[in-house]
């Protein structure tokens, strides 16, 4: 096995912004590791507030011997080894654990939705993200998404009202809503989320901080919409710490450092019960298809990377109906631009 990497900036279209918070790139890694004739693709995305950077990922890819990456891969084996190098890092983690499985995929010509056990068929539509912004550009984003069949807003600010109904005077379609920890208290919380449902949101994430477990638990209790959380699971250590406080879980390869630990995390909120997201953070198509390899287990998915950016090296995915259409080549599928 040998590995290579370099740095990528990817733009984004518009200006990101979430509660008290705003960016115009992100910076990537995007890997290749090659093996007898194969070359399997990853991609870190390291969004700032994850606190990864492309130093830290390629510090820790320094210290990775590849000859301890033995075909046929034993994932279990290599998240610990990964873990035992660093706490830490789930971004560069997950750009490993991507090209593992896009070169397990060329190895024995198979697709990754199927070595992961989905059926393509099953594929939930995407939303697509309208980031807070004045209401002159916000109708300008729903406009420019017209071919999503799902909005996603981001939430938590003062003005979420406003900016829902900004959206409702331009658009009737299915709403799914992102807090972000932005909603303050537990009462604020509980009325949004009724208000929201009213207005057509659909599902719900991370009302209050992540570290309030009994205050978002108490939403979820009363909330006529799913609650899901993001932030508050990261790795599938956490499901434990976030069982019966949520109906579900926002799962996203950048935060479960990879495709074997998000299907480790889908199928225990399976057993717990417990909804299912997969999410995205700013990603070329590699990460977007690796995602999609997974969102038929799934009960929604928002993997609008390729929408949200400017400058994806690689050939966007197809798209039809508001789905991600996977194919049948052997590993991700991922075309060249
Ligand atoms: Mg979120």
């Amino acid at each position: 096995m040998k590995i290579s990497y370099s740095p990528y900036e990817l733009k984004l279209k518009y200006p990101f912004s979430i509660s008290g918070y705003s960016r115009t790139s992100t910076p990537l890694l995007l890997l290749e590791i090659f093996h007898e004739g194969f070359t399997g693709y990853g991609e870190a995305s390291m969004v700032p507030y994850m606190g990864e950077r492309v130093e830290t990922a390629s510090a820790f890819l320094d210290k990775i011997d590849p000859s301890s990456l033995k075909y046929p891969f034993d994932y279990e084996q290599i998240t610990s080894m990964l873990d035992g190098i660093e706490k830490g890092n789930p971004a560069i983690k997950a750009a490993l654990d991507i090209a593992l499985h896009d070169l397990q995929g060329k190895i024995e010509q198979k697709p990754c939705f199927e070595l992961l056990g989905a059926d393509k068929h099953a594929m939930p539509v995407t939303s697509v993200t309208i980031g807070i912004d004045t209401p002159g550009v916000i109708i300008q984003k729903v406009k420019d998404a017209a071919f999503a069949s799902v909005l996603k807003i981001k939430l938590g600010s003062a003005d979420d009202k406003a900016l829902i109904n900004t959206i409702r005077s331009v658009s009737d379609k299915p709403l799914y809503a992102d807090a972000n920890q932005g909603w303050k208290d537990r009462y604020q919380a509980i009325d949004m989320v009724h208000w929201l449902h009213e207005q057509g949101v659909e599902i719900i994430e991370q009302p209050m901080a992540k570290e309030d477990r009994d205050g978002n638990a108490w939403v979820t209790e009363r909330s006529p919409v799913p609650i899901l959380a993001d932030e508050a699971v990261q790795r599938y250590a956490d499901m434990e710490k976030i069982k019966g406080a949520y109906h579900g879980i926002n799962v996203k390869l950048m935060k479960s450092a990879g495709m074997y630990e998000a299907g480790k995390m889908i199928r225990r909120a399976r057993e717990l019960d417990m909804k299912i997201l997969i999410g995205c953070m700013s990603e070329t198509s590699i990460a977007t298809l690796a995602g999609a390899a997974l969102a038929p287990l799934c009960d929604w998915a928002d993997l609008d990377g390729p929408f949200l950016t400017a400058n994806n090296p690689f050939k966007d995915p197809d798209f039809s109906e508001g789905k991600w259409v996977l194919s049948e080549e052997p590993g991700l599928g991922l075309g060249k631009r």
